[in-house]
C-alpha cells in the first residue's frame, strides 16, 4: 500500500533529516516508527501527507508516486488519509460534533451521510455523550478520542498518528493505543510515530527504529 524507496529529505542542506529510507507497509498492517527526538519520525509522516516534499527517492501510495500528485489534486489524495496529532488540533469554537463533521462537510458530504458518519465515529470512540460540548470542556484523553473520531469518520485507507499519546499519562496512552489497535483490526492500515518504548513493547508487531534520520533496524 505504501512504499518508501531510497527517500532522502533535507530541510537545510547539506544536512539530511532523512537518509536512504526504505520500507513498505501492506494493507491492514500496524507499523510503529520510533527513535529519539529529532530522529526523523515526524518528517516521515509529513512526507506521506505531502506537507513536506522529499529531496530524493520515491514514495508510492496505492501505486501512485505521491511527489507527482499535482497541487490541485492533493485534497483528493489526502481524503485517503486520517491524521492524528499529539496536540489533538481540535477547533476550540466548534463543538465535538462539529469538529468531527467539518472535514466531511469540506469534502462535500451530504447532510444525512455526514450525520451518520459523525455519529458512528463518536459512538465507536465512546464519546458520543460529549457531542454538544466544546473541546475545552474535555479531558486530554477525551480530546484525543474526538481527534481519532475525526480522523476515522471519512473511512481513510491509512491512519497516521504522530505521537498520539505524547500529552497523555500512561493509563490513557494504553487506552488510546487499544483504540488504534481495534481500528486496525477492523481493516484500517495504521502508522504510529512514537518515542514511547513502553507502548512499543506492549503493542508493536512491526517497528522501524530510526536514529539520526537513518533506519537502524526494522523488526
Ligand atoms: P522527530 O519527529 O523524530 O523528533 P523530526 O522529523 O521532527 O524528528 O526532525 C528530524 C530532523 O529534521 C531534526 O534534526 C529537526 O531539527 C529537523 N527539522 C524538522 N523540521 C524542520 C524544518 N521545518 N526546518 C528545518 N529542520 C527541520
Amino acid at each position: 500500500m505504501l512504499s518508501f524507496y531510497g527517500v532522502y529529505k533535507s530541510y537545510t542542506p547539506p544536512y539530511f533529516a532523512l537518509s536512504d529510507i526504505n520500507f513498505s507497509v501492506e494493507k491492514g498492517e500496524f507499523l510503529f516508527i520510533t527513535g529519539p527526538s529529532g530522529a526523523g519520525k515526524t518528517t516521515i509522516i509529513k512526507l506521506i501527507t505531502r506537507e513536506e516534499s522529499l529531496s530524493r527517492g520515491k514514495i508510492l501510495f496505492e501505486g501512485t508516486d505521491i511527489s507527482r500528485i499535482p497541487r490541485s489534486k492533493l485534497h483528493l489524495f489526502r481524503r485517503k488519509l486520517g491524521i492524528i496529532f499529539q496536540d489533538f488540533r481540535l477547533i476550540p469554537y466548534l463543538t465535538v460534533f462539529e469538529n468531527v463533521a467539518l472535514p466531511l462537510i469540506v469534502r462535500g458530504g451530504g447532510k444525512q451521510e455526514t450525520y451518520q458518519r459523525v455519529t458512528s465515529a463518536l459512538k465507536e470512540l465512546e464519546i458520543i455523550h460529549k457531542a454538544r460540548e466544546f473541546p475545552n470542556a474535555l479531558s486530554g484523553g477525551e480530546q484525543q478520542r474526538v481527534a481519532i473520531a475525526r480522523a476515522i469518520a471519512g473511512s481513510p485507507d491509512l491512519l497516521l498518528a504522530d505521537e498520539p499519546t505524547g500529552n497523555l499519562d500512561p493509563f490513557l496512552s494504553r487506552k488510546i493505543m487499544k483504540i488504534l489497535q481495534r481500528i486496525n483490526m477492523k481493516g484500517t492500515t495504521v502508522i504510529v510515530a512514537t518515542h514511547d518504548r513502553a507502548l512499543i513493547e506492549e503493542f508493536a508487531k512491526k517497528v522501524i527504529y530510526l536514529t539520526y534520520g537513518k533506519i537502524k533496524k526494522i523488526i
